[in-house]
């Protein structure tokens, strides 16, 4: 597929930044709420760094003193991505920290066919973490390929092809602090 080059595309405004900040903040006062004050966050990378970065200052504002969450970070890729999901999750730069024992709450950017969060997900059950919960920022809904389910859920988007606040295209577009829609 031929890149799309960023000076030649067109970007279309679906979440703007303000919204996204609203809505990272209401969820981060339902994580505090919920889940344990010792927490173990596993951010996936590349796309969900950004999201990652908000989320944890505003679970700081939302739980005020009463959640200590520790993170980490783990890359994985699926083979043969364009623009849709391929079958195989692969573990390209796995984490650092135990999990055993502990309460984990996965954060990624996006839920589509559910694969990879159902592999970290999975292989995090093995190595015995003691919970695992998933918060994503954004979910494309009827499009999920094995069963899985957020907790956390930031906006249930249209089946688009979205770029931005980390998630995107050929590794373009991660900066934009809003999610876009681009056509070329
Ligand atoms: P799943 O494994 O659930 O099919 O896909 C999840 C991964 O696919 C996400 O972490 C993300 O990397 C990628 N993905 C799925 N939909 C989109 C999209 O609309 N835009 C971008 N940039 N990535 C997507
Ligand atoms: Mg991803």
């Amino acid at each position: 597929m031929t890149p799309i080059i960023p000076s030649s595309s067109k970007l279309e405004i679906l979440i703007s930044a303000g919204e996204i900040s609203g809505r990272v903040n209401a969820l981060a006062g339902e994580i505090a709420q919920k889940l344990p004050s010792d927490l173990m966050i596993v951010s996936l990378l590349r796309g969900s760094f950004v999201f990652t970065s908000d989320l944890i200052r505003a679970l700081h504002m939302a739980g005020t003193g009463s959640i200590w969450p520790q993170i980490d970070f783990m890359t994985l890729a699926s083979y043969g991505r364009g623009t849709t999901s391929s079958g195989t999750i692969e573990v390209v730069r796995d984490m650092t920290e135990k999990v055993d024992g502990r309460d984990v709450l996965i954060v990624d950017d996006i839920l589509e066919s559910g694969r990879t969060l159902a592999y970290a997900r999975d292989a995090l059950m093995q190595r015995n973490a003691k919970s695992v919960q998933v918060a994503v920022l954004l979910e494309k809904p009827g499009k999920r390929k094995v069963d899985i389910t957020a907790d956390f859920v930031g906006f249930v988007i249209p089946d688009k092809f979205v770029v931005g606040y980390g998630l995107d295209y050929a590794n373009y577009y991660r900066e934009l602090p809003y999610i876009g829609v681009v056509t070329p």
